[in-house]
C-alpha cells in the first residue's frame, strides 16, 4: 500500500485543468455532469435513483453512502465507479459541488490508493480521510472556478462568482478567500495558459459587459462613460436581474448595417453610405461641428452599437438616432414594460380561468353527489 503524507495540490489542480482542457471547455459555468461522458468505467447516478433500484429508502442510501452529501463508489472486481449524490439537496450548486468533489476521488485513485470501496471517515485514518478530501476539495475548486481563468477577469466578489460559476455564496466565499491568498503569495495571469486561451472569448466578453442602472440595457464595451441607449452615467459593471432589450440594426463586424436602415437595401458591401438613399450605414457618434471658417472639425466619431442612441465615450448623439432610425429610448422602454405587463396579466387571466373552471366542476359534483343521495334517501323511504 502506498503511503501518503501530505496532500498533492498541484497534481489535484492539474487534473482538474486537464479535464477541462480536454473537453474544449471555454466558458462558466462548467457542465460538470458532461465532463464524464467519455469515462466508460464511471456511473452518476442520483440517491432517488440509487434508492429505487436497490429498495432502500434515501435514508438508507445516506447510511450507506456515509455522507448526506454524496460519494465514490469503487467495486474493484469489475474496476467500476459509481458517484453517487443526493439530489434531496435543494442548493444546486451544492449538488455541482458534490458531484466535482467526488470526480476528483475518482480521478486522483483515492479508492485504489488505498483499496477501498467507499472513501468514509470510518473506513479510513483521520490522516488518510483529511488528505484525500483536501485534495478532492481542490480538484473541485479548480474544475468549477478555475483559478487561471479567474486571474483573467475583473475584480468580483462571492456574489459575482457564486453566479459566473453556479457555486453556493459558501463556497464561492471559501474560493473566494483561496483565490485572495494566492495573489499575496504571487500568483499572476499567465496570458500563455491553454486555458485562458480558451476562455479567452468568456474573458472578453465578461471584462466588457456593463448594464446601465436606469434603462437595464446590458452592453459590451471597454470602459465606457455613458450609456449608449439613455445617455445615463450610471453604468455598473455587475448585471441585475431584469434585463431589458432594445431592439436595433443588426451590424457586421466593421459596425455597418447588414441591410440599408432606411430603404432595406441589402446590398451594403463597403462605404458609409446606402447607394440607393443615401443614408449612412454605419452608426457612429456625431460629435462634430463646423468652425469659424466653416472647416468641419471631427472631435469623436466612435462606431456604435445597431441600438446605441448616444456615444458610449463623449455621450453625444449617435447618426442612426439623429437621423430618426432610433427612437427615444423611453418609448422603447414604455413598449417593453407595457408588453411584459400584458402577458402577466394573461398569464393572471388564464389562472383565474382555471380556477373559475375547476370550482364549477367542483360543485357540479357535489351538486351530483346531492342529488344522488336524495334520491337515495327517497327511495329508501
Ligand atoms: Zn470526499
Ligand atoms: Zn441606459
Ligand atoms: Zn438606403
Ligand atoms: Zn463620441
Amino acid at each position: 500500500m502506498m503511503m501518503i503524507s501530505k496532500p498533492n495540490f498541484k497534481r489535484a489542480e492539474q487534473a482538474a485543468y486537464t479535464l477541462l482542457k480536454q473537453n474544449h471547455i471555454n466558458q462558466l459555468p462548467i457542465k460538470v455532469k458532461k465532463l464524464t461522458r467519455g469515462f466508460k468505467n464511471l456511473r452518476i447516478i442520483t440517491y432517488s435513483r440509487f434508492a429505487e433500484e436497490n429498495n432502500m429508502t434515501t435514508d438508507e442510501v445516506i447510511v450507506f453512502a456515509g455522507s448526506e452529501e454524496g460519494c465514490c463508489y469503487y467495486r474493484k472486481s469489475e474496476h467500476k465507479y459509481m458517484i453517487l449524490y443526493n439530489d434531496l439537496i435543494q442548493n444546486e450548486g451544492r449538488r455541482r459541488w458534490t458531484i466535482a468533489h467526488e470526480i476528483g476521488h475518482y480521478l486522483l485513485k483515492h479508492n485504489e490508493i488505498t483499496n477501498k470501496t467507499i472513501l468514509s471517515r470510518s473506513s479510513l485514518t483521520q490522516h488518510e480521510y483529511k488528505i484525500f478530501e483536501q485534495e478532492a476539495d481542490c480538484f473541485a475548486r479548480s474544475l468549477l472556478a478555475p483559478t487561471s481563468v479567474l486571474l483573467a477577469l475583473k475584480k468580483f466578489n462571492a456574489n459575482d462568482l457564486s453566479k459566473w460559476c453556479s457555486l453556493s455564496i459558501n463556497a464561492s466565499t471559501n474560493i473566494l478567500k483561496f483565490f485572495n491568498k494566492g495573489i499575496d503569495l504571487g500568483r499572476r495571469l499567465d496570458p500563455n495558459d491553454k486555458l485562458v486561451k480558451l476562455f479567452r472569448d468568456y474573458i472578453f466578453k465578461k471584462n466588457t459587459e456593463y448594464q446601465c442602472l436606469r434603462c437595464k440595457v446590458v452592453f459590451y464595451r471597454t470602459s465606457p462613460s455613458y450609456c449608449p441607449v439613455c445617455r445615463s452615467k450610471k453604468i455598473s459593471g455587475r448585471l441585475g436581474e431584469s434585463h431589458m432589450i432594445y431592439e436595433g440594426y443588426a451590424l457586421d463586424e466593421n459596425g455597418r448595417a447588414n441591410r440599408c436602415p432606411k430603404c432595406d437595401n441589402e446590398e451594403i458591401i463597403e462605404g458609409e453610405f446606402c447607394k440607393v438613399c443615401g443614408e449612412f450605414i454605419i452608426n457612429r457618434c456625431d460629435n462634430r461641428y463646423h468652425d469659424r471658417d466653416g472647416d468641419l472639425i471631427i472631435e469623436c466619431a466612435q462606431v456604435a452599437d445597431g441600438n446605441a442612441r448616444y456615444c458610449f465615450l463623449c455621450g453625444h448623439e449617435t447618426t442612426f438616432f439623429k437621423n430618426g432610425l432610433l427612437q427615444q429610448w423611453k418609448i422603447d422602454y414604455k413598449d417593453i414594460k407595457k408588453s411584459e405587463l400584458r402577458s402577466e396579466l394573461e398569464a393572471l387571466d388564464e389562472e383565474v380561468e382555471i380556477e373559475i373552471q375547476e370550482e364549477k366542476a367542483e360543485r357540479d359534483r357535489e351538486r351530483t353527489r346531492a342529488s344522488q343521495v336524495a334520491l337515495r334517501s327517497w327511495l329508501d323511504s
